[in-house]
Order: structure tokens, then sequence, then C-alpha cells
């Protein structure tokens, strides 16, 4: 789409909301923050993600923690499978990155607890790999842009999407654009009633133009496909 790089980068500019993850490089920090923030609210992941960040500021710190102090600091956010895992990457950061938390998808992907979608926003965050960050909000921008109507629990249809979304960042900075489709379907192209009226990409959008808003992403996610789902996302 002519110019999509510069409209979407332009608009997560100007309308993203201040977060303390985004103002860092460090790939801990980042990372701490995608695994709190997993099917967790903004707002809720907040205050979880300043303590953990606070109580260990570095890798090593959280890796050496005993089991229930990290289990005592996520209380309350649920999924505790999560911070099991999470401790367990810390621990295989200090073994086997001697400490330094890996920025490349390759290495990222062999933690625990991460996923293509996390490997994909940490390794493009922070050193630019072109990598698409394919997660709830950017399935459902992009379905509804191209006027996707094939359920977006099937893996082809999750394919389709990752090939749309590599060609997007292609050649783009990766790292702000990923942040920006992600930021741009949590406060624009939002599940109910999207807010068209205010969206760039409205001349362009095929689910608008055949007014499919609400319909697009069409979702089944029953029995095994939700789980398969997320660990395929996640
Ligand atoms: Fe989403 Fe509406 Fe924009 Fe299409 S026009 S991308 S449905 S906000």
């Amino acid at each position: 789409m002519l110019d999509f790089a510069t409209k979407i980068t332009s608009w997560y500019k100007i309308n993203k909301r201040e977060l303390p993850w985004r103002n860092t490089n460090n790939p801990y920090f980042i990372w701490l923050s995608e695994i709190i923030l997993q099917q967790t609210r903004v707002d809720q992941g907040m205050a979880f993600y300043l303590k953990f960040v606070h109580e260990f500021p570095t890798v090593k710190e959280l890796a050496k923690a005993e089991d229930e102090t990290v289990l005592r600091l996520w209380q309350g956010l649920g999924y505790y499978s999560r911070a099991r895992n999470m401790h367990f990457a810390a621990n295989q950061v200090v073994n086997t990155f001697d400490s330094v938390f890996p920025t490349s998808f390759q290495y990222l992907i062999q933690l625990k607890g991460i996923g293509k979608y996390t490997a994909a926003a940490i390794s493009s965050i922070t050193s630019s790999e072109k990598h698409p960050t394919v997660d709830g909000n950017v399935i459902r921008f992009i379905s509804r842009l191209c006027g996707i109507d094939e359920p977006v629990d099937k893996l082809s249809t999750i394919h389709k999407i990752e090939k749309i979304a590599s060609e997007l960042i292609e050649n783009h900075d990766s790292g702000l654009q990923n942040q920006a489709m992600m930021e741009f379907g949590a406060l624009v192209c939002v599940p109910q009633n999207p807010i068209c009226s205010d969206c760039v990409f409205m001349p362009f959008c095929k689910a608008f133009a055949m007014q499919k808003q609400s319909i697009i992403p069409i979702k089944q996610l029953k029995n095994k496909s939700i789980k398969r789902y997320f660990n395929y996302l996640y």
C-alpha cells in the first residue's frame, strides 16, 4: 500500500501512549513487559512491570531470586506458568548467554515462555530485525484493512497475515512499525466499533468499503483451536 509505513509511524509518533517500556532499548525490560502483558491489560500490567523492574533491575537478579519471591510478586496477575517460565528463562540467560540478554530472534526463541510473537517484538525493537509482531491487534487491523474474511484461528490465515505484515515492514524501521501497528489496533481499529471516521487508512480499507468491520476478523476459537492459536502466537 502506498506510503503505509509513513502513515502508520506518523500516526504512532503523535498518538502513542507513553508507557515505561517504550522509553528503553534494554531487551530485559522489554521482555519483562511482553511476558507481563500476555493476556493482561496495559493498565493492569503497568504496576507489575514497575514492581519487577524495581525488585530485579537485571536479569541476573531475577535469576537468583527464590521461586516464592517471584511468585509472590506475580500474585494478582494469574496464569502463574508465565512467572515460572520467566524465572526459568532468566536462568537460561545467565547460564547459556553469560547474563547478556539476547536480542536476536534465533536465540530469543530458545528461551522458555518465548514464542514467535515475543521473539519478534524484542528482536525488532532492540536490533531492527525484520520479524513481524502478529498479535491480536495486528491480526484484527490487517484482516480488516485487507478484507480477509477467513477465520483467524486457522493457521493458514495467520500465515497469510504474517506474510502481509512481513512485506509491510520490509525496508522500514521494523521495531517502530511493529509497535505502531499494534498500537493502532489497540486504539483505533478496536474490536468493537472501530474509529473508522478518524482512521488514516479508511480510503484503502477493504472491510470499510464492504461495511464488514463488525464481522472481520472472523473467529471460531473453539476447543483445541484456542490453545493451538495462543501457543502459536506467544
Ligand atoms: Fe480499522 Fe476502520 Fe481503519 Fe478499516 S477504516 S482499518 S476497520 S479503523
